[in-house]
């Protein structure tokens, strides 16, 4: 499949995209894991990216199209790819759609996952996520602890709070999220391509999508 995952942070595209690509071999793409690997590894990327990022701000439009611009051709895109956390804006979903014309890529469709803010809000205050950029595993001290306390279960780097997870830069992100990316929804829908799920477990979500794509 080829999917975009739209919604706002917290709402749980990494962990629907994670569950999607057991399903057929398609491989997620999350910018923010890729953002996130560039600033662990010092790279000039992650030097551009480092502040931007901790504000809670969108890094620009450039940096990330340069990015997917590559990605995209990698071969493993051809099974089939789930984009999470990218296009972000207008400018970007315009560029994409050149981009994909281009490549001769179709998407199958874009998803919405919509979810009550005040469930996101709780979610991003509780999330921790393995510092290790290869591994980057999700936990939620509530309701998804890791067994050994701050200690990722899969390879036991640190589990942390990311510096953007403090209250003051998630509400930042959220606010960046309605004015910059949820007019994208409309953008979709336009094109004939947006299925709005909602649903806060992300099983109900991954059921959605599949019926959508007639599986
Ligand atoms: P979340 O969806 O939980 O906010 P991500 O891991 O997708 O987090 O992104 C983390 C940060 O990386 C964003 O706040 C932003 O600074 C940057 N980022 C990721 N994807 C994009 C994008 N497509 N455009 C601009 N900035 C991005």
């Amino acid at each position: 499949m080829k999917l975009i995952l739209l919604g706002a942070p917290g709402a749980g595209k990494g962990t629907v995209a994670k569950q999607l690509t057991k399903l057929d071999g398609s491989i997620q793409i999350s910018t923010g894991d890729i953002l996130r690997g560039a600033v662990h590894a010092g790279t000039d990327l992650g030097k551009e990216a480092k502040g931007y990022m901790d504000r809670g701000d969108l890094v620009p439009d450039s940096l990330i199209m340069g990015i997917m611009e590559g990605r995209l051709q990698e071969d493993d895109c051809k099974g089939g790819f789930l984009l999470d956390g990218f296009p972000r804006t207008i400018p970007q979903a315009e560029e994409l759609t050149t981009l994909l014309e281009k490549l001769n890529i179709k998407l199958d469709m874009v998803v919405d996952i919509d979810v009550p803010r005040d469930v996101i809000f709780d979610r991003l205050c509780t999330r921790r996520t393995c510092e290790n950029p290869d591994c980057q595993a999700i936990y939620n001290v509530k309701s998804n602890p890791t067994k050994v306390d701050g200690i990722c279960d899969k390879c036991g780097s640190p589990a942390v709070q990311r510096a953007d997870e403090t209250e003051k830069a998630i509400g930042h992100r959220l606010d960046t999220y309605n004015e910059k990316t949820a007019p994208l929804a409309g953008f979709y829908e336009k094109k004939g391509l947006l299925k709005t799920i909602t649903g806060t477990s992300s099983d109900v979500v991954v059921a959605g999508i599949q019926k959508e794509l007639g599986n």
